[in-house]
């Protein structure tokens, strides 16, 4: 049913995608060139989507201070090469399918895993390897908890999946209010301001399922407890259907490809900040440019442009990226990101630290922690090489707040032949009261990353990426009545 229903919307959004530029303006000049600050997936798609809708003449300029990919990484720990940062894809994710495909790239399904819950004294839920055995284990425990999530969960998701159709036809939003409004009006706005405790207990979800099965999933998506939004709660239990999968030598192989396919130059400095700088046109029209000032090595340089697109965190206690000289302040995020380690580690897990005394061998390949477990990791996972045929070590990821250390791993693995270890600023430290940032900080300067406060994924970056470059067409173009248009709620959608 969802193949079905997935297939005819990929199809339906390649094809209405062709309709989304119209002849512009003619009046107007296009643009010359656009800055795009960082090469992760929201930043090349960005790339993508700006080519396909201004054409080949418009300079296209990639900042990147690390490495092409962002948070998509791999590590090679004992010959083989293991994602790093994100690793799955969900399989709805229609934008990620699209590049995947017109790049030649192959997907390979993510192995299914068997989760084990571990409430800091013992594994209350341990999944069987047979459906029929985890019906009953899930029932027994928590009655028909699991049904009414996953109802509750398709209803949002079917909701949220307009969003392709919406772009496809060329709309595009300001903030991610504005866009949540028209997909499922207040009800979806409200998913943003409340937590995913509230949310499922209003359905009348136990608190033990919340607190078991809920709180021990976002612990391993996003390293936080059942506090979060509950936008972020969906998109974390939606990573527990089968079907996932991951990108054949790399996930990171989609920013690459997209920045080569969008032709676009790949300039390796740190951008320090972006100035509003105003000029006089030969016509005596004053516009606003961009200067993009950035770091190579010990040396600044700077860029001029017309549309800039920020498609990096930005964080306004910790600003990397200034921006001066704007007659208003920009509005940044307040908050914070939070830091996560995944540590990759070949060896043989130490069962018995989770109080695992079972006779047989320890068959479980997720370890989830609830929040009062008290455990120093968030959770721990058997990871798959990124190429096909490899001879599977074994490899476990363990995800954690701080870094492991040698008595953490001791604890964990009694013995192991190979760690590898990433820190990373994960994602925003999210709370019910978060605001989401709005896309655009001025004119023509906009922020992808924005939507990572409502949650965040490869998907919704691709989806904040072509909604900036449709905003950026249209506003250059001014053809706003494809802009926060709230009259689309009318419009029918059958998926
Ligand atoms: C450990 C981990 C696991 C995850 N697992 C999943 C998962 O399984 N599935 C999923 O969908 N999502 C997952 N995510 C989330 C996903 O990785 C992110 O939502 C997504 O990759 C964000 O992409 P981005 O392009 O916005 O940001 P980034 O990937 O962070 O890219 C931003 C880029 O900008 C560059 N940059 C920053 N500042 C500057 C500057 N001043 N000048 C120039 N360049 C700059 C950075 O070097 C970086 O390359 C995971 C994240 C982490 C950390």
């Amino acid at each position: 049913m969802v193949k079905f229903r997935e297939l005819n919307l990929f199809f339906l959004v390649v094809w209405l995608g062709r309709a989304v530029t119209e002849t512009p303006n003619a009046e107007i000049p296009p643009p010359e060139r656009i800055a795009v600050i960082g090469a992760g997936i929201g930043g090349a798609a960005a790339a993508h989507f700006l080519r396909q809708y201004f054409g080949r003449d418009v300079q296209i300029d990639v900042y990147e201070s690390g490495t092409v990919g962002g948070r998509l990484a791999k590590a090679t720990i004992s010959g083989q090469d293991h994602e790093i940062g994100a690793a799955t894809i969900h399989p709805l994710s229609l934008h990620i399918k699209e590049f995947v495909q017109l790049l030649g790239l192959k997907e390979r399904k993510h192995p299914n895993n068997l989760l084990a819950v571990y409430d800091g004294e013992q594994f209350v839920f341990e999944e069987s390897e047979w459906f029929i055995i985890n019906f009953f284990k899930l029932i027994w425990r928590y009655g028909f908890d699991f049904l009414r999530v996953k109802m509750w969960l398709e209803n949002y998701q079917h909701k949220f999946m307009r969003i392709y159709q919406y772009q496809a036809q060329g709309y595009s939003f300001t903030t991610m209010e504005k866009l949540l409004q028209v997909l499922g009006g207040d009800n979806f706005v409200q998913m943003t301001k409340h937590s995913i405790d509230e949310a499922l207990q209003e359905v009348g979800i136990s608190q033990r399922f919340i607190d078991e099965m809920v709180g021990s999933i976002i612990r391993l998506t996003y390293g936080e407890g059942v506090n979060v939004n509950a936008f972020v709660g969906m998109t974390s239990l939606s990573e527990t259907e089968s079907d996932l999968w991951t990108v054949e030598e790399g996930n990171q192989l989609i920013c690459s490809g997209l920045l080569y396919s969008a032709k676009v130059n790949l300039i390796k400095g740190k951008v320090t900040s972006v100035d509003a700088k105003e000029r006089p046109r030969r016509n005596g029209e004053v516009v606003t440019v961009y200067e993009v000032n950035y770091l190579v090595g010990p040396h600044t340089d700077y860029g001029a442009y017309d549309i800039v697109i920020v498609a990096a965190p930005i964080q306004s206690s910790d600003p990397e990226i200034h921006f001066r000289a704007f007659s208003q302040p920009i509005d940044v995020p307040r908050g914070r990101y939070q830091q996560k380690f995944v540590t990759l580690v070949e060896g043989r897990l130490n069962a018995s630290f989770f109080s695992y005394h079972g006779a047989g061998p320890f068959r479980p390949t997720t370890i989830g922690t609830t929040v009062h477990s008290g455990n120093f990791i968030l959770g721990a996972s058997v990871s798959a090489p990124v190429t096909r045929g490899t001879p599977p070590a074994r490899v476990w990821k363990v995800l954690s707040p701080e870094p492991l250390g040698e008595e953490g791993l001791r604890h964990l693995f009694p013995s192991y032949a190979a760690v590898r270890q990433a820190q990373w600023l994960a994602h925003p430290r999210y709370s019910p009261d978060d605001r989401v940032p709005p896309f655009v900080l001025h004119d023509q300067l906009y922020h992808l990353n924005a939507i990572e406060w409502a949650a965040s994924t490869l998907e919704m970056m691709a989806i904040a990426a072509k909604n900036g470059a449709l905003l950026a067409h249209h506003r250059w173009f001014r053809q706003l009545d494809k802009i926060d248009q709230d009259t689309l709620q009318e419009v029918k959608v059958e998926l």
